[in-house]
This record gives structure tokens, sequence and C-alpha cells, in this order.
């Protein structure tokens, strides 16, 4: 399935496409993948700048998907190959109260039954590296190895002229014009700061994270004697949910990988920890014996195999797609907060409604009424609420689309305000049927908890 050659240079680059997408990340080669198969008589160039092959597990951030992503995939007929080769997860599963009760004791929320709507955890290095395979299968002039310098993208109002893209490639400095210009160049968010379309965002939070070889069951953290937890639904299946351990102000994150590595991850915020804390392997690790002992503990004989992190991660987004016939999806345009893993559900949502905008764009339709819409330019925001984040996810039309309504809990202790806010999405057909309980992909499973239901999409 994996492509291992790094077939980097098409045989022909073409210097005109209807749609060049910068970036060939998790975002620009789903959108890639979504307009061949849409708008198939549409051209699509990708230009990215890393060429193959890409390593296993020790490549990107953002392994854990949740129902509206994963949906979103299977929706692009990635079924099949994420369920021979990635992981289907077992949910979202919490651990909050902070880590000094042994982990058993500890209140413990996650699915009671396999999810009704499935989920994947996914190696970003093998998954990116398929899906660069299957673009080239799907016709998409995929360009590896270049970097691009310039999008020099035409603003006059009701101009057909087209935008045009420069890039390098083996030290040549080439240009690309195209009718669309999506950026989808991540963290490095080319037009965003060109346009300087940067927005703030009240909520201040940083992370770091690390790979280990081999598969974690925390399952191993708990003594055999405790018979209640291993018998509890599904006991033996935790080590495939994405696990999080979580205190005030802080989280940590565990989540298993089909090739064999675990990806272990801490989430903190500003005001209550500060950057310091993720700010090497090593820092993180005394944190982590500070706050969850007994994670480290487990935690310590594994040798890591990377260490990454990022400071202040979340942004807002002045505009994200304009009538001028550019977009900007992923982290190119907004990302507020990992927890509840919504980062593929965005992805989805704004490739979506490209897609729209694209297509009424090829039906000769008005963009202004589509793309030049404060509430869709502004797909999410982030409210800080203390030990958790609370998400508004606002483009109704593009979540429509996908078919799906989204929720929070906010998860309190009588007295003690707010331990955690967790998001909760509910599939298509929970929508139809209104049964949330039954389809929703948490349920508590242990600990008497007020849960207050905050409609949100
Ligand atoms: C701490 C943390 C945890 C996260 N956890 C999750 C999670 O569990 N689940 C989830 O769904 N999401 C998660 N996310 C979000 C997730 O990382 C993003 O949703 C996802 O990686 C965004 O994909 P992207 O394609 O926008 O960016 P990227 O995957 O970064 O892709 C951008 C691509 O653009 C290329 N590029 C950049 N500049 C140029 C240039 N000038 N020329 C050519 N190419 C260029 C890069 O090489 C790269 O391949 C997390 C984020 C953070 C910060």
């Amino acid at each position: 399935m994996r492509e291992e050659n790094s077939n980097s240079v098409p045989r022909s680059i073409p210097d005109r496409v209807d749609a060049v997408i910068l970036g060939g990340g998790l975002s620009g080669l789903l959108l890639a993948r979504q307009l061949r198969q849409e708008v198939p008589d549409l051209s699509v160039a990708v230009l990215e700048r890393m060429r193959r092959p890409l390593p296993d597990a020790c490549h990107k951030v953002g392994e854990s998907s949740v129902s509206l992503g994963s949906q979103y995939l299977e929706k692009l007929k990635l079924t099949e190959y994420l369920l021979e080769e990635q992981i289907v997860k077992m949910g979202l599963r919490f651990f909050p109260g902070g880590g000094h009760l042994p982990l058993h004791e500890r209140t413990e929320i996650g699915p009671s039954a396999e999810p009704v709507v499935r989920s994947y955890q996914l190696d970003r290095g093998k998954f990116e590296g398929d899906l660069r395979a299957f673009a080239e299968e799907d016709g998409v002039h995929l360009v590896e190895g270049a970097k691009v310098t310039e999008a020099d993208l035409i603003e006059e109002k009701g101009s057909e002229a087209d935008h045009s893209v420069s890039y390098e490639l083996d030290g040549e400095t080439r240009s690309m014009n195209a009718r669309w210009v999506v950026d989808a160049t991540g963290r490095n968010a080319l037009m965003r700061r060109k346009l300087k379309l940067t927005r703030g965002v009240q909520h201040k939070a940083n992370a770091g994270w690390f790979r280990v070889r081999g598969d974690i069951d925390m399952n191993e953290m708990v003594p055999r004697s405790e018979v209640e937890w291993f018998e509890r639904p599904l006991g033996a299946e935790r080590w495939r949910s994405t696990n999080h351990f979580m205190g005030v102000g802080y989280w940590a994150w565990i989540i298993p990988l089909s090739t064999d590595f675990t990806s272990i991850g801490l989430v903190v915020h500003e005001h209550v920890h500060g950057h310091e804390c993720i700010s090497s392997y090593e820092k993180m690790m005394d944190f982590l014996r500070e706050h969850e002992p007994q994670l480290a503990a487990f935690l310590e004989p594994h040798e890591p195999q990377d260490y990454l992190c990022l400071r202040n991660y979340s942004n807002s987004v002045g505009r994200a797609w304009s009538p001028n016939r550019w977009a900007m999806v992923g982290e190119a345009g907004a990302f507020v907060d990992p927890l509840y893993s919504p980062g593929t559900d965005f992805i989805a949502l704004a490739n979506s409604f490209t897609t729209q905008v694209i297509l009424e764009d090829r039906k000769g339709g008005c963009l202004d009424t589509k793309a030049d819409n404060p509430a869709i330019a502004a797909p999410v925001i982030g409210k800080d609420v203390g030990a958790g984040t609370e998400f508004e996810v606002l483009p109704a039309v593009a979540a429509e689309n996908i078919g799906h309504r989204a929720r929070c809990h906010r998860i309190t202790k009588p007295g003690d305000g707010v331990e955690a806010v967790i998001g909760c999405r509910i599939g298509a057909e929970a929508a139809q049927d209104g049964n949330i309980e039954r389809w929703s992909d948490i349920a508590v499973t242990r600990g008497s908890i007020d849960t207050e239901q905050h409609p949100v999409g």
C-alpha cells in the first residue's frame, strides 16, 4: 500500500491548473482527493516541499480522529484502507482529577461498547505517504520537493485572471497559474501571514509530544488483583482509545499507532502551568513525575524516538474563503485546541466547504453569497473555560453536508467548578433517530458526574 520510493518529480509539471493546493499534508491531500472525486474534470496540483519516503510515526502530531472526521475519511472511499492499515479506535477515554490516586480509583469516562460511529488512530507518516500515492493514482499533479515562496493573488472583484504561485524545485524557481489557490501549508500559513489575517484567541496553551516504540497498554499500570477494573465493559480494549490523563490546567494523551509505535503528549494551559514544562522531553517528564507519577513511572523505561513542542498553538483567522477564488484549509486557517481530537473534523468541514464553493464557481454561481459570509469565514472559535476548552462549530452549511451535529459535555464536580469539558459529536443516524445516549461515542462508565449538555452545532 505504501509508496516507498521518492518519485518526486512528475514527468511533466503543468504551468496551469484549475486548482493548486499549497502543501500536501493531511488537509491538502484530502482536499485533492475530494476534488478529484466530486469535480472529476477539475485539474488539481499539490505543491509539497517534503519528499517521500516519510517516516513512520515520527512525522506529525494529530493522530487521533473522532466520528465526524472519520466519516469524512470513509466518505472519501478510504474505509478499506483504514481498516487494513490503521487502528480502529475505541473512542475517547478520560481520567480526570489529577494523578495522585491509583489509576483504577480515578473516574473513568469512556465507551462501554464498541462505538457505532467508527473512528481511527492514524499514523500520520504512513497515512500521508499512502495518501500521496493515492493522489497520484487519482490524477492529481503532485509535485514533491516544491517549496512555495509566493502566492500572487488577484484581488480585483470580478476579475477572471488566474492567480500565480511561485515555488522552488531542485534549485530552480518556477511558477504555476491557477483559477483557485488553496493554502494548506499548515502552521506555515503562507497566505494567512501574507494577507495579515491571523487573529488571536483568548485560549493560551502549549503542547509537547514524543513517540516510543511498541504498544503501551495502560492496563499494565493496574495490579491484576483489581478485578473490578479489568471486568469493566471492554476493559481489555482500553489501549485502542485515545486515553487522556487530566488534572487542573493540563492533560496528557496516549495514542496507539499501527506501525508499532505509541504517541505520548502533554497539553498545558499557559495561565496555570506556563510553557517551560513542555520545552524539552526532560521537562515534560519532570512535569508528569509531579502531576501524573504513575504515568511517568510507566513511561520511564520507554526511550523517546523524537520530541517536539509547540508554544501558544491557538489562532483564529479573519477570513478563510474569498469570493476572489482562494481558500485556507487545515491549520493554515484556524486551530484552537486538540482536546477531543477535532483537527480532522475541521479539515472535513473546511475541505467540504471549499469543494462546495469551487463547485458553485464551476456552475457560474455568485461566490459572494457563499464565500463572503463572516460566519463561514471564521469557522472555529474556542472559549477558555478553565481546565478545558469549549468549541463552537459555526459553518452549519458544511456540518449539514457531512450530516453531523455537535455537542459539548461540561463535566463538573459539585462545588469544585469545571473539571473538564468534553466535546461529543453525534453521528448522522443519531441525528435522525434522536437517541443521543445510544450513538454518542462517549459514555460514562464509572463515577457520578453532573453533566450539563451544551448544544453547539
Ligand atoms: C498538540 C496538538 C495535537 C493535535 N492532535 C490532534 C489529533 O489528535 N487529531 C486531529 O485530528 N488533529 C490534531 N491536531 C491538529 C492536527 O495537527 C491538524 O489537524 C493537522 O495536522 C493539520 O493538517 P494540515 O494539513 O493543515 O497541516 P500539516 O499536516 O502540517 O501539513 C502542511 C503541509 O504543508 C507543507 N508546507 C508548508 N509550507 C510549505 C511551503 N512553503 N511549500 C510547500 N509545502 C509547504 C508541509 O511540508 C506540510 O506537509 C493537533 C494539533 C496540535 C497542535
